[in-house]
């Protein structure tokens, strides 16, 4: 609506100096081409071409191989006259930035699809993964929501901007990178260590959000403005060495059984943040009654811990939002039947909010275990960093937000992921992050259909919208006013 108005009223001033200075046609005409507003018919079908064909290319993550995707991309963006850089660590594991001009009074805004999937289970997909199958009103195919539609939606938001000659305030960069389902080294650490120049930016938008529909009706938009940070915490039991066949209660299985479970059944102390607060809050507003009640009750102390209780056995993702969760993932102990070991570790998955403080945290857990034969001690683990929340009060959220209720008449809602994305390397840096992503049905993953499944799919109209919505909030920032 604003671009709508803005652009008349430019036309206007443009009318009146074009009678007093007899301008040229020509430019009158170049004028009127950039100011015409896409063709979303014709642009859906050229963005159901690059969806698909990028869904066909098998970059399965191990081995990656997202060159083959940047092969592509090439050629799309050679076709629009796009510069680009392909930037490789690996040969075969290339990421691509393009980058369109702005005239600098802006810092530049950066928009991510990863280029890389993960493994399939050929056998159990009922259509083949790499074959997009285009079916009742849905795209099929690993990657359809994880990442090839921001992929796809990016890329095209970039080809749109460029035909248009809009002038922008800032570069907008386009960035296909590579691994992101496995390990980092040849993708985003690689561009943050090695091509930080070319990616800098002072806005991000990738994956890590979604628009929500139950019943086939839109709910709510979520955007990703935090993440939770993994830490790996090792629980390391002793005891006495001695015979199977003389049972002891020092056992070092038995210590470390009994940690495990009174840390996997304790629960911690929750806080909440900017965005877990508002999430919640907002949540309740566009939830059942009963739901609601359940949600607000969270902000009440007398009623919180039968809330979190509920959310513990119901509702595990909305329940690690609340404080620093602990996962125990693996145990090792014992090697011989009829030898007592005298060790027992087991290593402990912990999500830490972003303000936690972890000498503080195992401190908590020691206390919790008060067991002085179970060592608490944190190892390093090579993941991505611990970074602060981005801003839920800033320009690019009010743009995102403005693009929810455009697209979708929609509300938006900030979440805090509790898994860690490729973000944390750029908010690191002080880039502002937002997770967005395309409207998917509530009930698709449970059906299997949800990223990671043994079969995957997007609603057509979804990566459709969702390249208008990526379309409205990138011209919203980088358009001149
Ligand atoms: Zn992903």
């Amino acid at each position: 609506m604003q671009r709508t108005d803005s652009r008349r009223h430019r036309l206007g001033l443009y009318t009146n100096q074009m009678l007093r200075l007899c301008l040229s046609l020509c430019l009158a005409v170049s004028f009127a081409l950039a100011a015409e507003p896409p063709d979303w018919k014709k642009i859906d079908e050229e963005t159901l071409k690059h969806y698909q064909a990028l869904i066909r290319i098998d970059s399965t993550d191990p081995p990656g191989n997202e060159t083959r995707v940047v092969d592509y991309v090439k050629t799309v963006l050679d076709a629009e006259g796009i510069p680009y850089i392909v930037a490789a660590k690996d040969p075969a594991r290339a990421n691509i930035i393009a980058r369109l001009k702005g005239n600098g009074s802006k810092r530049p805004l950066l928009i991510v699809g990863h280029s890389d999937t993960v493994k399939v289970d050929e056998k159990k997909w009922i259509y083949p993964p790499f074959s997009a199958t285009r079916k009742d009103g849905y795209i099929y195919g690993r990657g359809t929501i994880d990442d090839k539609d921001n992929l796809t939606a990016s890329l095209m938001t970039l080809i749109l901007l460029k035909r248009s000659g809009i002038k922008l305030d800032r570069d907008v960069i386009f960035l296909s990178e590579a691994g992101e389902e496995a390990a980092t080294g040849p993708g985003i650490e690689y561009l943050v260590e090695e091509h930080w120049k070319d990616i800098e930016a002072e806005i991000c938008l990738a994956e890590g959000g979604l628009v929500t529909r139950r019943n086939g009706e839109i709910r709510y938009a979520l955007i990703q403005t935090a993440e939770k940070s993994p830490n790996l915490v090792r629980l390391t039991a002793h005891g006495p060495a001695g015979h199977g066949s003389r049972p002891l209660r020092t056992n070092a299985i038995v210590h470390l059984s009994r940690a495990v479970e009174t840390i996997a059944m304790w629960d911690p102390p929750m806080r909440f943040n900017d965005t877990t607060r508002y999430y919640f809050e907002k949540l309740a507003s566009v939830s059942t009654p009963e739901e609601a009640a359940r949600y607000n009750s969270l902000f009440d102390s007398q009623k919180s811990a039968a809330a979190r209780e509920y959310l513990a056995q119901n509702e595990p993702g909305n329940y690690s939002m609340l404080h620093t969760s602990i996962s125990p993932n693996i145990i090792r102990a014992g090697y011989q039947i009829n030898v007592i070991p005298s060790s027992a570790e087991a290593e402990l998955d912990v999500r830490a909010l972003p303000d936690e403080d972890m000498p503080k945290f195992l401190d908590a857990i020691r206390k919790q275990i008060n067991d002085p034969a179970v060592d608490v001690t944190l190892e390093k683990r090579n993941d991505r960093p611990r970074t602060d929340p981005s801003s839920i009060h800033s320009e690019a959220y009010a743009a995102l937000e403005a693009a929810n209720r455009s697209v979708y008449d929609t509300s938006t809602i900030p979440v805090m992921s509790t898994g860690a994305t490729d973000m944390a390397f750029l908010r690191a840096r002080g880039v502002q992050c937002y997770g967005i992503g395309p409207m998917i049905d509530e009930e698709d993953a449970p059906k299997g259909f949800g990223a990671h499944s043994d079969q995957e799919r997007l609603l057509e109209e979804a990566i459709y919208k969702f390249v208008r919505f990526n379309w409205d909030v990138v011209t919203n920032l980088a358009a001149s006013k």
